[in-house]
């Protein structure tokens, strides 16, 4: 008889280079399925914006043959065994603690009940406990993690193409995707259509873009937001429209240069926030550096919501929050810029900007999310040093000179010479009324002084400075 074989989808929402999809579609006849997990569920989010987008592109390229579950996964896939004679269920693996559990609970139960079990990798070009420093403890520096860990293990997988030919078994189930109930009437994300191209084929699309007319000038272009030298690949590798194994080898396959070896080691750097979230499964919620356990944050809830608001008076910090509600995205180095405004300048907890993050970021990820966050707080491996404060002013005149980014997001400073763009407060009256700008009317005067609010975040970290 011909197996059938349950495919359970998660962040691997294509049909190439699927491992588990490919060998579930050699041993037999397959049902896709993708579950939402109630105790995982980011409601309110882009992240779920764009994953009903990217299942309603997947439930099309498998000929409509997917079906969608909304609860827990081991009471879900044994109502569908006990309905159907299963022989066996395949998924790719997850890295965070609580998937982890969840996968080997339900693998167990399989195993228990006869039902053959496989799990693949099609997430991460290196598997986390592959890669160790030579006493055998995990890498919690990302140089040597990189070049001594993972270049030196032997290549990642070869991309597998799709599978040739997929036959189905169809079950009772919904195949309506509406049945997950991931986004309610919310208007907001009518917005964020109009930034993205969602899908496998979109993937591919945006990386053959990327790669012709992006990767040139990638390593120093990479700094500067308004040039288009970033890939914006990040939601589609969030949902694994596109795997890292693709991304590598289409990168490599150009003639090698700085340019290619720096990006390659940007995805590095995603190898290593997955790294420390499977090894440091904690640092989700707390810091991997114990000693800012003690560090005095103020958490003032005002400033947080002028920053969220993108309403801070920092031009360079509110344009980043602004590009971030109107399109689900944020450049990186504005990330890193705001990061720092966030828990240095406003001593907020980085909790609070990773939780404002995962809502509104359509790319949000455990694992880069957790890991950007603490790198940013100085709590995290091979973090920013928590005396390295990024200037707004600064950052703003060095990476987005002309003013073309910032201006985008604020219009209102669009007729603010360049030379007062990242410091209104400093305009003569004049130079304000020639640019139709009141401040504290159009547009808002600092929340705080940033030489100020420096020598007071410096302050608080000499609290904790010297604890263990
Ligand atoms: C505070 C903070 C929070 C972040 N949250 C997320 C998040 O939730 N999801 C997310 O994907 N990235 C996150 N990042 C990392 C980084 O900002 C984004 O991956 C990057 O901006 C995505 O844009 P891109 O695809 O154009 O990147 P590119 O420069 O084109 O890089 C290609 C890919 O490499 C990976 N990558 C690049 N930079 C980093 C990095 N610093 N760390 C880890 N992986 C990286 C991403 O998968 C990215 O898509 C965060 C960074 C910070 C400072």
């Amino acid at each position: 008889m011909t197996k059938r074989i349950i495919h359970i989808f998660k962040n691997d929402l294509r049909l190439s280079d699927n491992p588990s999809l490919i060998e579930a579609s050699k041993a037999g006849h397959i049902i896709p399925i993708y579950i939402v997990d109630e105790s995982d569920l980011h409601t309110d989010s882009a992240q779920n914006w764009w994953l009903q987008k990217s299942l309603e592109k997947l439930k099309k390229s498998l000929d409509n043959n997917l079906y969608f579950f909304k609860g827990n996964y081991k009471d879900i896939i044994t109502s569908i065994i006990s309905e159907n004679d299963i022989q066996g269920v395949y998924w790719n693996r997850s890295y965070d603690s609580y998937s982890i559990q969840r996968d080997k609970d339900l693998k167990l139960y399989l195993e228990e009940n006869n039902i053959e079990v496989k799990t693949f990798n099609s997430l991460l070009l290196w598997e986390p406990w592959q890669v160790a420093k030579p006493d055998g403890s995990p890498y919690r520096v990302f140089s040597p993690f990189y070049r001594k860990g993972c270049l030196n293990q032997k290549e990642p997988r070869f991309p597998l193409p799709q599978p040739n030919q997929i036959n189905y078994f169809k079950i009772n189930g919904s195949k309506d995707i509406k049945s997950l109930n991931l986004i309610n009437g919310f208007n907001w994300y009518d917005k964020l259509n109009e930034h993205w191209d969602i899908g496998e084929k979109a993937a591919q699309k945006k990386l053959s873009l990327f790669l012709e007319d992006g990767i040139d000038d990638y390593k120093d272009g990479r700094n500067f937001p308004s040039k288009k030298n970033v890939s914006r690949l990040s939601p589609h590798i969030r949902f694994g429209e596109i795997s890292p194994n693709q991304i590598w080898y289409a990168a490599r396959s150009l003639k090698e240069d700085r340019n290619i070896d720096h990006f390659c080691s940007e995805l590095g750097w995603r190898e290593f926030s997955y790294y420390l979230l499977y090894h440091f499964p904690f640092i989700e919620k707390e810091n991997l550096n114990k000693k800012f356990d003690n560090f005095p944050w103020t958490n003032n809830l005002e400033y947080l919501q002028a920053w969220q608001k993108g309403s801070t008076g920092y031009p360079i910090i509110d344009a980043g929050m602004r590009e971030l509600w109107e399109t689900g995205y944020m450049h990186n180095r504005v990330r890193m810029v705001v990061g720092s405004f966030l828990v240095k300048n406003l001593l907020i907890h980085w909790h609070y900007g990773h939780a404002w993050f995962n809502s509104c970021l359509v790319d949000a990820d455990k694992a880069n999310n957790t890991a950007g966050w603490q790198w940013i707080a100085g709590s995290g491996a091979d973090a920013a040093p928590y005396f390295r404060i990024f200037n707004p002013i600064t950052q703003g005149q060095n990476f987005d000179e002309d003013g073309i980014y910032t201006k985008k997001w604020i219009p209102e400073l669009s007729k603010l010479p360049n030379k007062y763009l990242f410091n209104p407060w400093e305009a003569s009256s004049d130079i304000l009324n020639e640019a139709d700008l009141e401040l504290g009317k159009d547009y808002p005067l600092p929340i705080v002084d940033i030489k100020e609010s420096r020598s007071i975040a410096l302050k608080a970290f000499e609290t904790i400075k010297n604890k263990s």
